[in-house]
């Protein structure tokens, strides 16, 4: 079969990868391809440390996606001969005062409940693991399963891998047949791709003849710094509540470190100041060490987020297929959206968890909608 994808972010690339290695062949469509959410991500892989009430069956999906990375990096080195930046140190929750220590604490039961590893230390032990924490810290909690991959290294490899199969032009159109069913798209040059199946990977993108999906942009400012020469400022993710506020700190193979992110629904697009101070002072409250670091990149992208967190994975006609709506969890999710999208495009039997991210769960985004905008 031959398919359509449309969106090189990591979504489209780990779909293409799964297809492809299920003996398809591809065509990917994206003017921009590997610059969207995707160059912005930490890559923190943390079904633990995500955990927040009233997730529903989302927890289920980062845990399973979770167990699959390990094959996910395997079978990527496997086709392309090079390995992903996939770390599988742990992550360290940090709380800066008594109250943020009450709210870690509290997810810890959630988190054991669920059958996720997460572990209370007292700071003395958390400054073990990491002597750069802040002598003050309120407490800390270990999630050993929680590790972390460079998104940048897939998107990297997977483009580098697809580089025949890749048309640099934006896909304005989805063409359909009598029977209102896509069989091609056009790019904005004109020309026509025909295809058994298209798959609309683009986050918060649009295609004229499709119904906009109920996704909605979360600005996130990250940074990028550089320890000083010598031993690792920190050896595992910590993450940080300050305040009831979130920061992270991913240290990377090279000695640098991903500084994060903001959560912004303002609308606009480009690096805000404000946002980047409070990471700033927030990341120094629990590793002051990061005050020596210099700075290699400051960055905004927006997450395509849905109002429950889920991606949104269905089909819209039958050649049309969407994927998209991975929130803050498109890093973590690639392997397991990849292989719903991957059965759903061959008419595989639908696995359970389909239902979880059902585009039609919305009610402003219905069958009836589609068709009254087509007709
Ligand atoms: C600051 C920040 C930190 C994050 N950290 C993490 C993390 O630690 N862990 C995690 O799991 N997730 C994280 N995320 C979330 C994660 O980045 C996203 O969920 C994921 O990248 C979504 O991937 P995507 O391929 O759907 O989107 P994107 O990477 O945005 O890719 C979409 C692609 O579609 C293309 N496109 C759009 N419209 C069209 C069109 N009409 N024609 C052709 N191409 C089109 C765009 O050019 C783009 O390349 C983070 C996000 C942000 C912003």
């Amino acid at each position: 079969m031959h398919v359509n994808i449309v969106g090189a972010g990591i979504i489209g690339l780990a779909t293409a990868f799964e297809l492809s290695s299920r003996g398809h062949t591809v065509c990917i469509i994206d003017p921009s391809p590997g610059q969207g959410a995707s160059h912005a991500a930490a890559g923190m892989l943390a079904p633990a440390a995500e955990t927040v009430w009233g997730q529903g069956p989302l927890h289920q999906m980062l845990a399973a996606s979770n167990k699959s990375y390990p094959d996910f990096v395997n079978r990527i080195q496997a086709i392309s001969g090079q390995r992903p930046d996939y770390l599988t140190s742990s992550t360290l929750v940090v709380a800066a005062e008594p109250a943020d220590r009450e709210a870690l604490h509290e997810l810890v039961e959630l988190q054991t409940s669920l059958g996720l590893s997460a572990q209370k230390l007292l700071p003395s032990q958390a400054r073990n693991l990491e002597p750069a924490l802040a002598r003050n810290i309120a407490g800390a909690v270990l999630c050993e399963d929680d590790h972390q991959i460079d998104p940048r290294s897939v998107v990297r490899i997977l483009l580098e891998y697809f580089q025949s199969d890749l048309v640099l032009e934006q896909c304005v159109e989805v063409i359909k047949d009598d029977k209102n069913q896509t069989t091609a798209v056009l790019t904005s040059s004109g020309t026509r791709l025909e295809a058994e199946q298209t798959i609309l990977c683009t986050a918060l993108g649009t295609v004229r003849g499709v119904q906009p999906a109920p996704v909605r942009p979360v600005y996130g400012d990250i940074l990028r710094i550089q320890g000083p020469p010598g031993p690792a400022l920190v050896t595992r993710i910590i993450r940080g509540i300050v305040h009831r506020e979130n920061v992270y700190l991913v240290p990377r193979k090279d000695g640098s470190l991903v500084l994060g992110a903001s959560v912004r629904e303002d609308g606009n697009p480009q690096v805000n100041v404000g946002a980047m101070y409070n990471l700033l002072d927030n990341a120094r409250r629990l590793v002051p060490g990061i005050s020596d670091c210099s700075l290699n990149e400051v960055i905004a992208r927006a997450r395509p987020a849905t109002a429950d967190d889920r991606p949104l994975i269905g089909r819209i006609d039958p050649g049309l297929v969407i994927s998209t709506g991975y929130s803050r969890h498109g890093v973590l999710l690639s392997p397991l959206g990849s292989t719903l999208t991957a059965d759903l495009t061959e008419h595989l039997p639908a696995s359970a968890m389909l239902k979880d991210v059902d585009p039609y769960r919305f009610p402003t985004y219905s069958s009836d909608t589609l068709l009254e905008q087509s007709s």
